[in-house]
């Protein structure tokens, strides 16, 4: 018999660390705890040493798919008496969760309920689980608890609440975990701002169908959706955006369904379908341009994503015919939609309802709308495969606030960045946390991004900056923030 105390750092909290920890003691028959503290995952186990030891193998090699570890220590202690099984403990007050990881792609558990017509989510648009779903944009300060999220409003129900109890529940303290009966729900406005009777999903997708533009509020903030097969669509939503020339991103089921507008490498397939879902470019064909007409004109470039919430799913599964075994997942569908952010005039991404409706007035024709608040706005990131291996266009859902591992530790730094493209970072001991895209600094409006964002990422990292670095042109936006 021995008792070890293993310390895991990484991206170890909100991604079901601890259930997985407790499900491995518990078939390795250890006794112990497990609990989250300041600096990450911390448990100890008491048994065989060689089952430890299996036990500290397997925390690699089986860790949950949002996890990360970066570091693992272990070191042996004083065996105890008096304790029955293997627990996981309260977190310590004051020290717990101090992490907030990044949005992550609908998981494929969560893809087998929402299309199987017995479950208690069937296509239930705002599915998610332990492994999946909503966190930095729905978070507002830490810990990471439902009540600091933009899920407080929707209390759980009595078996949602079964689950988040759960220790061997896939949604064990999933904190937006919701249902038809007690979560967000989707609805359908019409230009005249009326509620739209019927299934959201199927009127949707019959407007996209028509040629109409869509708003569609997504995880970060609305998307413009069109079809992207409909040139006269694409000119539509071009002109009312004033978006002469740029190149559309365009989202498809899979990756098999651009099989005939893109090629792609492995590496630009592993990036497609990683739970980050990036926009990812994909050389385009010689038949692209007639195939998507007006969706990336003169550049050799298509910039593609693969579906990353239950309502984008819905929509494809709606296109599909809602069949009801899995393998339509992986089958190539005619459907292709430009998803394109909701920034009229180059201007913030619109994430409020109200606001949604106000400023994409005229250039919208419906919009696909919930009640779930998005606490930030935040962009899809942009990447590309080249030969130095995958690169980042614009860093931004999917990866914010995960933190990038400095040299050395020292105080905590804010730098406000630059003005074109902006971006600001902070940092914490030997971390530093490149906030999402913000954009060029041109205008009030991403001005007040600007200093959203800042406030925000201090707020769920908990930091208070020691020091600000910034420009020295005085007139710089970052500047004079940091000046006031
Ligand atoms: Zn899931
Ligand atoms: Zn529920």
């Amino acid at each position: 018999m021995m008792r070890e105390r293993i310390r895991v750092r990484g991206q170890v909290q909100g991604v079901g660390f601890r259930p997985f920890v407790y499900r491995l003691a518990g078939e390795a028959g250890l006794i112990g705890w497990v609990l989250n503290d300041g600096h990450g995952v911390l448990l100890e186990v008491q048994g065989d040493p060689a089952v430890i030891g299996k036990l500290a193998e397997r925390l690699f090699s089986e860790a949950p798919p949002l996890a990360r570890i970066d570091h693992l220590e272990r070191c042996p202690v004083p065996l105890q008496g008096e304790e029955g099984g293997f627990t996981i403990r309260e977190s310590e007050r004051g020290t717990a969760d101090t992490a907030v990881t990044p949005d992550a792609a609908t998981c494929p558990a969560c893809l087998a309920e929402l299309f199987d017509p017995a479950d208690r989510r069937y296509r239930y648009p705002f599915i998610n689980c332990t492994h999946c779903g909503p966190r930095y944009t729905i978070t507002r300060a830490i810990p990471y608890d439902r009540p600091n999220t933009t899920m407080a409003a929707f209390p759980l129900c009595e078996a949602c609440s079964r689950e988040y109890r759960d220790p061997l529940d896939r949604r064990f303290h999933a904190q937006p975990n919701a249902c038809p009966i007690c979560g967000p729900s989707l609805e359908l406005y019409d230009a005249a701002g009326y509620r739209q009777n019927g299934d959201p999903i199927a009127a949707t997708l019959a407007r996209l169908q028509r040629g109409e533009v869509v708003a569609i509020k997504g995880l970060g903030g609305f998307h413009l959706a069109c079809n992207a097969r409909d040139p006269e669509a694409v000119a539509r939503l071009r002109r009312r955006k004033g978006r002469d020339a740029k190149p559309l991103a365009v989202m498809a089921a899979n990756a098999e369904s651009l099989a005939g507008c893109v090629e792609w490498t492995e590496a630009e397939r592993a990036l497609l379908t990683g739970s980050e879902r990036p926009i990812v470019l994909l050389r385009k064909r010689s038949n692209t341009d007639s195939e998507l007409a007006g969706c990336a004109p003169g550049v050799g470039w298509l910039g593609a994503m693969l579906p990353y919430t239950p309502i984008h799913y819905l929509l494809f599964h709606e296109a599909a015919g809602r069949p009801v075994d899995g393998a339509w997942l992986q089958a190539p569908w005619e459907l292709l939609l430009v998803m394109t952010s909701a920034n009229p005039g180059g201007e913030p991404l619109v994430i409020d309802n109200d606001e949604a409706l106000r400023r994409l007035s005229g250039i919208a024709d419906a919009w696909l709308m919930h009640d779930r608040p998005i606490a930030v706005r935040c962009d899809d990131s942009v990447m590309r495969v080249d030969a130095g291996g995958a690169a980042f266009i614009r860093r931004a859902r999917g990866f914010t606030p995960q933190a990038i591992p400095l040299p050395h530790a020292g105080p905590s730094t804010l730098a406000v960045g630059g003005y074109f493209k902006n971006t600001v970072c902070l940092t914490r001991g030997s971390e530093a946390f490149v906030s999402q895209h913000i954009g060029d600094l041109d205008g009030a409006a991403s001005r007040g991004f600007l200093a959203e964002v800042m406030e925000h990422l201090c707020d769920v990292l908990r930091i208070r900056p020691e020091q600000v670095v910034h420009g020295r042109h005085g007139d710089l936006p970052g500047s004079q923030w940091a000046a006031d």
